[in-house]
């Protein structure tokens, strides 16, 4: 029995020193994650087991025991047979809009102008000392009448502090008498162009002349009505929106998402993001687009295409129209239920085609917002003399909400990059017909048709707008109301690779591929497209082969 347990023990001696001597001459990484289901994304949609990781850079991808045998490392993490994509991207997100309605009236759900009203009674009983109150998130569409709000009853609750709310799609907003008065807002109505201030009796003047001594303004602003009393209302300070900013991003890491394109922002917010990133703070990689201001230009002029480490700035923001919820999307026939409107041109043509001139000069894309079919049109004819001077331009239209079935293909022939938030068809799904009426809706949300023009399409969400959660994007995409399903390879393309080449790092992001960053998300389940799942999660999510979100266990 004796020699017995002695040859045992010297068996499993020498099986100790196999295992250290076969670690031993592994090459070294940081990193390996084994026992995975690595979705890459390549071009085939290869599935691995195994990854090795060095210096934030995908060194190998491969099967399970050829990446065991061949690497070695300090830290291993067994996947324990989850799935691993690429980190999900957000190709249109408003990362600071989210921050100041995190730190606002939240008034999102709200199902009646009653229930407006009382979130704001509640809001004022629980901040005694407001100064101002700035809320997000009503959508008329959802309460009973569709009937946009008055700001009757919110002139008693604040008749002295600047109140504004904003629609949940930003594009119209209620505020008070009280701000009205302050911005002058009805002196410079003869100087307004592509916004619409509306007027007792409600909705009576849609591409009408106002009688002002007749009508009283409801509150309702819209568009560029909105930035005529924006300088009247005060904002929070820096140091509340980095904080908020910083939430937002725990939000979305917890989503696997490991990168933003933020559709627009200010000169003033470039330093507010390099503060953040400077300090290690901010993980996401963002892709920020320019406002298209004096500021803003000029900063190109003077620095060109611009990256401060995980912050890359080459793009600029422009909206052609409005949004279809407050009939501001431009059309090329007025609505069905507005005969007289056909919705409001934000961008004079002449300033657009400025813009697409001055980013092919200076090496910058644009990405201009258009939601209706005459928005869609008339961008693309801009972005054919683009096409015309550089083919690969990768100009992009955001949303390609209502496009006339004529120029769909005009995303092919001048190489149009769609931008996309597919949970916005379902969202839109109740009323959009009758904006439209039936013929007009075989264009919209149109997201197969924009994939098969262009052969890619970027996908986000708009958040706040929408929600964060890629997994409803996956649902809305794959389940689409309009016939105009993507399946789930393109999805997810949509979300990985697509949006990397939307924002010209394809040669870095999109797919888990040697050399390019080992930024990535494992899930909890298994993810699919089929409607009415449970809620998924990141498992963990890495950026640049760091972790930057773990699930904890409840
Ligand atoms: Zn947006």
């Amino acid at each position: 029995m004796v020699i017995l347990s002695k040859m045992r023990n010297f068996l499993s001696f020498l099986v100790f020193i196999a295992l250290l001597t076969s670690c031993m001459k592994g090459q070294k990484v940081d990193l390996i994650i084994h026992n995975a289901k690595i979705h890459t994304m390549d071009l085939s949609s290869s599935v691995q087991d195994a990854i090795a990781i060095r210096n934030g850079k995908i060194v190998e991808v491969g099967p399970e025991r050829q990446i065991l045998n061949k690497y070695r490392s300090d830290e291993t993490i067994d996947a324990q047979g989850k799935e691993m994509y690429p980190g999900f991207t957000d190709a249109h997100g408003h990362m600071l809009m989210y921050a100041k309605q995190l730190l606002g009236l939240d008034l999102r759900g709200v199902r009646s102008e009653q229930e407006l009203l009382h979130r704001c009674e509640q809001y004022k009983a629980q901040h005694p000392n407001l100064k101002f109150v700035l809320g997000q998130g009503w959508d008329q569409t959802q309460w009973a009448g569709q009937q946009m709000p008055t700001n009757t009853q919110l002139n008693r609750l604040f008749p002295d502090i600047p109140v504004c709310l904003y629609r949940i799609d930003g594009h119209a907003a209620l505020v008070n008498d009280y701000l009205v008065k302050k911005s002058k807002l009805l002196d410079q109505l003869g100087q307004l162009s592509g916004g619409e201030v509306l007027f007792l009796p409600r909705d009576s003047n849609f591409g009408q002349k106002i009688i002002l001594q007749t009508y009283k303004p409801t509150g309702v602003i819209i568009d560029n009505a909105i930035n005529l009393v924006q300088p009247f209302v005060p904002n929070y300070s820096q140091k509340e929106y980095l904080k908020a900013l910083l939430q937002v991003q725990d939000e979305l890491l917890q989503y696997g998402i490991t990168g933003v394109h933020e559709a627009g922002i200010d000169f003033e917010h470039i330093a507010w993001f390099k503060q953040l990133i400077s300090k290690g703070k901010l993980k996401l990689n963002v892709y920020a687009m320019l406002m298209n201001t004096p500021l803003n230009r000029n900063f190109v002029q003077q620095n060109g295409r611009y990256r401060y480490k995980n912050l890359s700035i080459r793009s600029f923001k422009c909206f052609a129209d409005g949004a279809l919820g407050s009939r501001g999307a431009l059309l090329k026939a007025p609505y069905h239920d507005h005969p007289e409107g056909k919705g409001l041109l934000l961008t004079d043509i002449a300033r657009m085609q400025n813009l697409a001139q001055f980013c092919l000069r200076n090496g910058y894309q644009m990405n201009t917002h258009s939601i209706g079919d005459s928005a869609n049109a008339l961008v693309l004819s801009i972005y054919e003399q683009v096409f015309k001077q550089k083919p690969d331009h990768r100009f992009r239209i955001e949303h390609a909400q209502v496009v006339d079935p004529q120029d769909f293909q005009k995303f092919a022939n001048f190489a149009v990059f769609p931008s996309v938030q597919p949970t916005h068809a379902v969202s839109d799904a109740d009323w959009a017909e009758a904006r439209l009426g039936k013929a007009r809706m075989k264009g919209a949300y149109a997201y197969k048709t924009l994939l098969n023009q262009f052969g890619m399409i970027a996908l986000g969400t708009d958040f706040p707008v929408e929600q964060t959660n890629p997994f409803a994007t996956i649902q809305a995409a794959y389940n689409s109301p309009f016939g105009q399903a993507l399946t789930l390879d393109e999805i997810i393309r949509g979300m990985t690779i697509y949006a990397a080449f939307a924002s010209f790092q394809e040669k870095n992001l999109g797919t888990l591929e040697k050399g390019k960053d080992a930024t990535l998300a494992i899930f909890e389940y298994p993810v699919n497209g089929v409607a009415g799942q449970v809620q998924n999660y990141a498992w963990r999510t890495f950026i640049k082969g760091k972790c930057v979100f773990k699930l904890e266990a409840l």
